[in-house]
């Protein structure tokens, strides 16, 4: 059965007139879904209670239940383990910015788009637990209303950001993660503004031209990794499906078509592609692209052998690529000591017992 996140704008007015309700009570709903972030039907006040008792039975709210919240960076960062109606784990991360460092005060949710990953990165504890389904796009809509509604609640800055970086690749839910990204726009949703959104992805190259053509101007991060293909085999073990020429065949099209900065990710792996040489060859490979290099020290999962590089390495990876007229920065990492940061997300709660005696 659906649920309320799950309807477009259209399908909510046609759900709302069938049931023999004017359309307007559509918007009324969608008011108190996406700006007020009501829990329930019963606090939508000015629909009349059949109406109610009809969308409560045939159109529930999701069943996103949060069986733990832990928070680091002091309490800038907060990491949700959520169980599904079917039992499946995922996480959530919400990332504030401390107003002294950032006038800006972002408010940045990090949602998950599958449960678990089929890509296998071997840096990724996500892609080390292998697939377990799709996430409809109410559970990801939930994920992103579910810290609306805490922040609404604690007088917290409302969200400004959404990032598809938590569990699962966006591109193999290319259809749910749209929808989402429709209802997070929608000025009748939660309004948020196109290019907010990110949707991260290891490569897949149809989902890359597919957002080419769409009017919403989301934000595009390839996650790359290496400059050659063997490494990248190596590395992301499915790869070889999108090999890397294909990629940036794909990235180039991408910013001639929208004139928009692709953000290259570049998780960082000492002895492993973290040479000037490798350098060198990633920004001879982005070339004249419009873009910008995320360099990521990794952040340590099981894999003890995967670490990252000292300090003076990574910053003589940077400067090689910049002075070869490479936009980048290092990432700031956040969350670290929860196991929130990039590819520490596991939707498990061996981390979460983990990190809580850790405290
Ligand atoms: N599947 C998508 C989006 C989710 S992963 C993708 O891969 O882009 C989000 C980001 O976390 C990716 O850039 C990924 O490379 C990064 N990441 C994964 N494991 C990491 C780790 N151990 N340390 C740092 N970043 C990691
Ligand atoms: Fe999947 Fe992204 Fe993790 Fe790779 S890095 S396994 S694509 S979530």
């Amino acid at each position: 059965m659906p649920s309320l996140y799950d309807l477009s704008w259209p399908e909510l007015e046609r759900f709302v007139e069938s049931a023999g309700g004017p359309r307007y009570r559509a918007r009324q709903v969608w008011e108190w879904a996406y700006h007020r972030f009501v829990a329930s039907y019963d606090e939508m006040t000015n629909v009349p209670v059949a109406l109610r008792a009809r969308l409560s039975e045939e159109l529930p709210f999701p069943d996103l239940h949060v069986v733990t919240e832990i928070t680091a960076d002091d309490n800038l960062t907060r990491k949700r383990l959520i169980r599904l109606a079917d039992g499946k784990l995922i996480e959530t991360v919400l990332m504030l910015y401390d107003p002294r460092s950032d006038s800006r005060g972002r408010a940045t949710v990090c949602v998950s788009s599958q449960a678990g990953c089929a890509m296998g990165c071997v840096f990724c504890a996500t892609g080390q637990a292998g697939f377990e389904r799709n996430l409809t796009s109410g559970e990801i809509i939930g994920q992103i209303i579910g810290f609306a509604r805490s922040q609404a609640q604690s007088g917290g800055h409302a969200l400004t950001n959404v990032v598809f970086m938590g569990m699962g690749e966006p591109m193999a839910n290319y259809r749910n993660v749209w929808r989402a990204v429709e209802t997070l726009n929608n000025p009748a949703g939660m309004r948020m503004a196109a290019r907010h959104i990110t949707i991260s992805t290891v490569g897949l190259v149809p989902g890359i031209r597919r957002l080419a053509d769409e009017s919403l101007q989301v934000g595009l991060a390839v996650s790359l990794h290496a400059p050659d293909e063997p490494l990248r085999e190596r590395l992301i073990p499915t790869a070889h499906r999108f090999p890397l020429p294909d990629i940036i065949a794909a990235c180039r099209d991408y910013i001639a078509k929208t004139h928009r900065r692709v953000t290259f990710e570049y998780c960082l792996m000492a002895g492993v592609n973290d040479s000037v040489e490798q350098s060198r060859a990633l920004a001879d490979l982005l070339h004249g692209m419009i873009c910008h290099v995320n360099i990521i020290p990794v952040n340590p999962t099981a894999d003890a052998s995967i670490r990252r590089p000292d300090r003076a390495r990574t910053l003589a990876f940077q400067r090689t690529l910049a002075s070869r007229g490479v936009p980048c920065t290092v990432r700031v990492e956040k969350g670290v000591e929860i196991s929130a940061a990039c590819g520490q997300l596991r939707g498990d709660t061996q981390s979460i017992a983990v990190a809580q005696t850790a405290r």
